[in-house]
């Protein structure tokens, strides 16, 4: 199942269940409405459905607490600056102000001269949940979507940690949408890519990370209780680069969707 969070004509968002072309059924292209919070509980179909071209699409969740983000977890990634794998998963977190939605701007602030694109798998959690083993991960995940690690290079290296330079409102793309269908080990072996104005950019594997999902849920949950609706950034792997006002970078990720945001200068 693939669920969105879309405005049709002016409205308040609402969820609802996205079907394509390579759904059964008889609505390809379509978008049904539910009511309420998946994150929270059953929903029913309203009865309403629309084109997919005739409403806005929003970020899929707004993370309840925090998006909890891990860097390093692709070895060709590491290497493209000088660096190794870490022994255990390395993690940041990103406030859940920086996460905007499918076609939002990501807003190039005037304290950097180096914003970075990152394509990256991302987790939504669906339980609360605390030392979470490996082997129980599947039971918290929500679904998954694509999202876009947006990092001002130069402040990352200047601050010496990364709250700035990957924190700014704007820096958390997320969408198009949540699918829910896929188990740990099929979202671990996904094609992920990463074009800027339609050029490539980067072209790897889920399969590629160096902790995969269930390790990552594992030793999150060592430390922190996760929430419904929070969502972990899986890392990015080799290919980032420079950004600039005017580009459009897009993510894709296989039977995940895609991704696209344009760059904007701050006003
Ligand atoms: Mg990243």
């Amino acid at each position: 199942m693939r669920i969105a969070r879309y405005v049709a004509y002016g409205g308040e968002p609402r969820y609802g269940i996205v079907e394509l072309p390579e759904d059964a059924g008889d609505h390809p292209d379509t978008v049904a409405t539910i009511s309420g919070d998946p994150l929270a509980g059953p929903v029913n179909y309203t009865g309403e459905r629309y084109a997919l071209d005739d409403v806005r699409l929003v970020s899929p969740v707004i993370p309840r607490s925090k998006v909890v983000a891990i860097g390093k977890n692709y070895a060709a990634h590491a290497a493209e600056f000088n660096s190794t794998v870490p022994a255990e998963p390395l993690v940041f977190l990103k406030p859940n102000t920086s996460v905007i939605g499918p076609g939002e701007p990501i807003v190039y602030p005037p304290e950097t001269s180096d914003l970075h694109f990152e394509g990256e798998l991302a987790i939504v959690i669906g339980r609360i949940c605390r030392r979470v083993p490996a082997e129980r991960a599947a039971e918290v995940i929500f679904g998954y979507t694509v999202a876009n690690d947006v990092t001002c290079r130069d402040l990352q290296a200047k601050d010496r940690q990364w709250s700035r330079a990957k924190g700014y409102d704007s820096f958390c793309p997320l969408g198009p949408w949540i699918t829910t269908h896929l188990s740990p080990d099929d979202a671990g072996d996904l094609h992920l890519t990463t074009t800027l104005n339609g050029e490539p950019r980067q072209d790897s594997e889920t399969s590629l990370m160096v902790y995969p999902i269930p390790r990552l849920i594992e030793f999150i949950t060592s430390f922190t209780t996760l929430l419904p609706g929070d969502v972990i950034l899986t890392g990015t792997p080799n290919g980032v680069g420079p950004m600039l006002p005017g580009d459009s970078v897009s993510v894709s990720i296989d039977g995940l969707g895609t991704l696209t945001n344009p760059v904007v200068a701050e006003d």
